[in-house]
């Protein structure tokens, strides 16, 4: 969680009071700061490689925004992709080919062939997948995506390293994959997985690198290939709570450096998605009504699970400021929830605040991974606007959808026809 200024009772974001913002913008809207993007991408570059030679691929479907992505170009970041729309998006941002890796599942063949023909590398998922790959380009640049049987998440739903998991190839199979991806033609590059996503303990880290440093160094014994990078994946977590406490890159680079001590790796990789995004986004939403029930107070404001859907999908807890009444204690007990036509619609449960009125600007914190690239049109409402911060200064980086945008693409056949 960022600490945010106040400016006679009002949040600055990005040197911008919040209330000039949604003035501005309307609300909902989506704020990143620019300054706070750069700094964490810079942070985790610095403190894996300070320990170890580290490559880092930004994972992309965190936050595709094309602004976003061009700032993290200028960074000289590389990119985890997981679909041929994440590719096209980097593509368009300015991204070289090397500079992504596609890591998919359940490819289909035009998906692959677009791939191949954009020479962006491709992480393996499965022999199968091999195979179908092998019948377009044999010499492809590729690495394998194995399943370490390390899991870990912040919630069950993205944990997607433990056995049995859809994800990669079974460990026990790793070596004869490499096996047949070099009888097949193919130059493997690298050996990759992913436990999950949201956790901050080192230990995972640590223990999903000596699972593949160990296969890492059976495929140069057993089968003589030298493979150029061990990708650990992503999955570096954040406090979203006001008491938890920020995850210790140090750390987690310390454990992971010490498992590749003594072995044959030069190159590390990770894929931090949420670590470098999440913090660097709000979202700003009005109050409409304030709603008594013999239960509980709600404050209902125009943002819901079609803006934001974790707290609804995944129990996620994401801060909440009023942004407005920035320097008010909180007095009173309120569930925040949205317009979606569902009980399970809120943002925030029970959280004290300030008095809430009609009218009122409530900030909700750390959107910036899993908030956008996760909303909907459900309800038939359009997604929201997004703007980035730099040096004080506004710019709309995404126009918010119109009604009209909802009816693009669909037909109605002409016996239908008003
Ligand atoms: C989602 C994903 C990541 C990033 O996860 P975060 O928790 O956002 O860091 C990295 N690698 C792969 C393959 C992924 O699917």
């Amino acid at each position: 969680m960022r600490e945010f200024p106040n400016r006679k009772g009002v949040m600055l974001i990005g040197g911008m009071p919040a209330t000039k913002m949604a003035e501005r913008f309307g609300t909902p809207v989506m704020v990143t700061d620019e300054n706070a993007l750069r700094e964490n991408y810079r942070a985790v570059w610095k403190a894996f490689n300070d320990h170890f030679p580290t490559r880092v691929n930004y994972a992309c479907k965190a936050n595709t925004n094309l602004s976003i992505l061009r700032v993290l170009e200028q960074e000289g970041t590389f990119i985890d992709a997981v679909s041929i729309g994440e590719v096209e998006s980097c593509l368009r941002a300015g991204f070289v080919p090397e500079r992504i890796l596609y890591t998919g599942v359940a490819v289909s063949d035009a998906e692959m062939l677009a791939l191949v023909k954009a020479n962006v590398p491709i992480n393996v998922d499965s022999v199968p997948q091999l195979r179908r790959l092998a019948k377009m380009d044999p010499k492809h640049p590729i690495s394998l995506r194995v399943n370490p049987d390390v899991g870990s998440g912040h919630s069950a739903k993205v944990v997607t390293g433990a056995k049995g998991a859809k994800f990669g190839i079974p460990k026990d199979e790793i070596i004869s994959a490499y096996r047949e991806a070099l009888d097949l033609g193919f130059s493997p590059r690298g050996l990759h997985a992913h436990t999950g996503s949201g956790g901050s303990d080192p230990q995972v880290f640590g223990r999903v690198t000596e699972v593949l440093v160990e296969m890492f160094e059976r495929v140069r014994s057993e089968l003589g290939l030298k493979l150029e990078f061990l990708d650990i994946g992503g999955g570096l977590g954040i406090p979203y709570r006001p008491e938890e406490h920020p995850t210790d890159l140090n750390a987690v680079a310390a454990e992971v450096a010490d498992r590749l001590k003594g072995s044959s790796v030069r190159t590390l990789v990770i894929e931090p998605g949420r670590y470098i995004v999440a913090d660097t986004t709000v979202l700003l939403t009005t109050v409409q009504d304030i709603k008594r029930t013999p239960v509980k107070d709600y404050a209902l404001v125009d943002a819901g699970f079609n803006t934001l859907i974790r707290p609804a999908f995944y129990d996620s807890y994401h801060h909440v400021a009023v942004a407005n009444k920035f320097d008010r204690p909180a007095e009173s007990k309120y569930d925040v929830a949205g317009p979606i036509c569902e009980s399970g619609d809120y943002l925030a449960k029970e959280r004290m605040l300030p008095k809430v009125e009609a009218g009122d600007l409530l900030c909700i914190y750390d959107v910036g991974a899993y908030g956008f690239t996760m909303s909907s049109n459900y309800n038939t409402r359009p997604r929201c606007a997004e703007v980035l911060m730099k040096g004080g200064k506004a710019a709309l980086i995404r126009e918010r959808e119109t009604v009209a945008d909802m009816f693009r693409h669909q037909k109605v056949p002409a016996r239908l026809r008003k």
